[in-house]
């Protein structure tokens, strides 16, 4: 038996038994860890608030076998502002679907806690407006496991700066929208189509483009700090989702119904 104490984000939380919990929590030193909570769900459990999805807590883990059972435990943050509103609420299953989606296990994932929580914090308090937050995210957390498009200039003809540009939403690079156009060019075709099949694009301009690289380069506790007018917004939102998702070639429940409100 393994004691030890480590500050954890419920990430994810199943119900096992009558009074039990096995929950997903990620951990700056370990990654993801897989978490028995005994008796959590009963209202006398000095866990209980420990224990819910969104709660960010010091936890004293025994290691019995393949398992972690929860010895102790205190609340440090619990987001009690996106418990209280169904959108912000839904928004937040998904922002932990998506880090517990790319979290490891037993591996140091430090970058991606602190991303999630911060991305939690601005959904709290809505600091930005809640598509902005989603899209921003979407793109980082691609970004920062191992999916950084490579946003620096046009693929074929190398300007850096297209006023309206693609994104090759497979393997994330740009193609100017003068290069897309010039259908005589064997190399635009050959970056258009794979095998005689078009490939998955999003058209981007040059400020969704500029916002997209501020986001990937930025600090992580100021990735949402760019501005971008509402105009350009539905862009941005749509190669966001759309790179992430085809990327982790999957798509998320708790986004689709967080969608359907909206
Ligand atoms: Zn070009």
């Amino acid at each position: 038996m393994i004691d030890f104490k480590v500050n954890g984000l419920v990430i994810r939380e199943a119900e096992t038994g009558e009074y039990d919990k096995l929950l997903t929590i990620l951990t700056e030193k370990y990654g993801k860890l897989f978490v028995v909570g005994k008796g959590v769900k009963s209202v006398r459990s000095r866990h209980i608030a420990s224990t819910q999805l969104f709660s960010y807590a010091s936890f004293n883990l025994r290691k019995k076998g393949n398992y972690y059972y929860i010895t102790d435990s205190d609340l440090i943050e619990n987001y009690y502002d996106i418990r209280n509103d169904i959108l912000k609420m839904s928004l937040g299953s998904f922002i932990c679907d998506v880090a517990c989606e790319v979290a490891r296990e037993g591996v140091e994932e430090g970058a991606l806690l602190k991303l999630t929580l911060n991305t939690l914090y601005a959904i709290a308090k809505e600091i930005r407006p809640l598509e902005i937050i989603r899209a921003s995210f979407e793109l980082r957390i691609a970004s920062d496991s191992g999916f950084m498009p490579d946003l620096t200039a046009c693929r074929c003809c190398g300007n850096a700066n297209p006023q309206m540009s693609c994104l090759d939403i497979m393997d994330g690079t740009i193609i100017c929208d003068d290069c897309r156009k010039n259908e005589i060019s064997a190399t635009v075709k050959d970056a258009f189509y794979e095998l005689g099949i078009p490939r998955p694009i999003s058209l981007i301009s040059l400020p969704v483009l500029a916002s997209m690289r501020y986001i990937i380069s930025s600090k992580s506790e100021r990735f949402l700090a760019f501005s971008l007018d509402k105009i350009e917004h539905q862009m941005f939102f749509d190669a966001c989702e759309k790179f992430l998702l085809n990327q982790l070639e999957r798509g998320f429940f708790s986004l689709d119904f967080y969608k359907s409100l909206l």
